[in-house]
């Protein structure tokens, strides 16, 4: 069985003060397009983010890149803005750029 990097729970994000819900297997790019949003440009904040890596795990582009337990961060030349990463920050540290 192939590997379902996809959240399992429904998971709430909020992007530009406009709050959106992800269901379970869903994508993040797909929830925030039917509540009207675009993915923006997005940067980690350096100041909450606690290295945890959970980011890092979804990205399929291999945008995100720091050491553990260190604030990490985006490169935008890599990032395809499909928000996945949106999705497992917990510190709600990936924000708008
Ligand atoms: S938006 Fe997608 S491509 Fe960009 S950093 Fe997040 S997971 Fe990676
Ligand atoms: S998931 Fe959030 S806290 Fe963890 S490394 Fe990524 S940006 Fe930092």
């Amino acid at each position: 069985m192939a590997v379902d990097k996809k959240p399992q729970k429904e998971v709430k994000i909020t992007l530009n003060g406009v709050e959106f819900v992800v269901p379970p297997g869903g994508k993040v790019k797909d929830a925030a397009a039917a509540a009207g949003i675009e993915i923006p440009a997005l940067k980690v904040d350096q100041s909450t983010c606690k290295g945890c890596q959970m980011c890092t795990k979804v990205c399929e582009t291999g945008a995100i890149s720091g050491n553990k337990k260190e604030p990490h961060a985006i490169d935008q030349e890599k990032c395809v803005r499909c928000g996945e990463c949106l999705a497992k920050c917990k510190t709600g540290s990936i924000v708008p750029a």
